[in-house]
């Protein structure tokens, strides 16, 4: 990375619609690279979207209609994919051969759709976070890790398919890869669980 510019971690929103979920995500890595003196675009916002008040008036979201091939369209080398598909695993040095950091704005979906194939045809150098599939705001925060913080992927702690309780009778269990916290937990945005637990309880509902 050159002296000049600020390392930048862009997601590219990719739903058409902007739901609870990835306002909590959106709204954690905002917070995190704020915090750490890194930017957090998320792009091709489309004008007519309605951005969640709470998301909004976060501290170090900048929110852009332009998509990352428009913002970034001067220096597409210094720009790298995570791509769960990609040949080559992320590494520390990548922190010195690219400036950009770009995510599919995508809620995880099980079986995986590789929507991420929407970026990967744009021709982006792509990098992989290990087999399994993350949330966005765990692929930042691996990201983060391994470019900003230098800790090689394979010293990163994680925890695979977390179960949670929903009540005494049912649990939940999220297909998902996450970062271990010091406690042994999965780290989640907060307000995530009482989300899920709520969706989890509305899904009953209609049975
Ligand atoms: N099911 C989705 C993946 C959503 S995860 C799909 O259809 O592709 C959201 C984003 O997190 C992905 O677009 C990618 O940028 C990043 N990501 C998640 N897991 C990853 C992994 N194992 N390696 C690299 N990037 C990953």
């Amino acid at each position: 990375m050159s002296q000049t510019t600020q390392r930048a971690f862009v997601v590219e929103h990719l739903d058409p619609e902007l739901g609870p979920w990835s306002a909590l995500e959106y709204g954690c890595i905002a917070r995190e690279s704020h915090e750490r003196g890194a930017r957090f675009l998320l792009s091709s916002v489309p004008a007519e979207l309605q951005m969640p008040a709470d998301l909004a008036a976060t501290k170090g979201l900048e929110v852009e209609q332009r998509s990352v091939e428009d913002i970034f369209a001067d220096k597409k080398e210094r720009v790298c994919l995570l791509d769960p598909a990609a040949k080559v695993e992320l590494s520390p040095e990548d922190g010195d051969n690219f400036d950009v950091f770009l995510f599919g704005g995508i809620l995880g979906d099980d079986p995986p759709r590789d929507r991420t194939s929407e970026l990967r045809k744009k021709g982006y150098v792509g990098r992989r976070l290990g087999p399994k599939q993350m949330t966005t705001d765990t692929a930042v925060r691996v990201t983060r890790l391994v470019v900003h913080e230098k800790v090689p992927l394979e010293q990163i702690s994680y925890v695979d398919y977390p179960e949670i309780l929903i009540n005494e009778h049912e649990r939940t269990e999220m297909p998902f890869r996450y970062v271990k916290d010091a406690a042994g937990q999965p780290i989640m945005p907060p307000g995530m669980v009482d989300l899920i637990k709520k969706d989890a309880d509305k899904s009953i509902d209609l049975f």
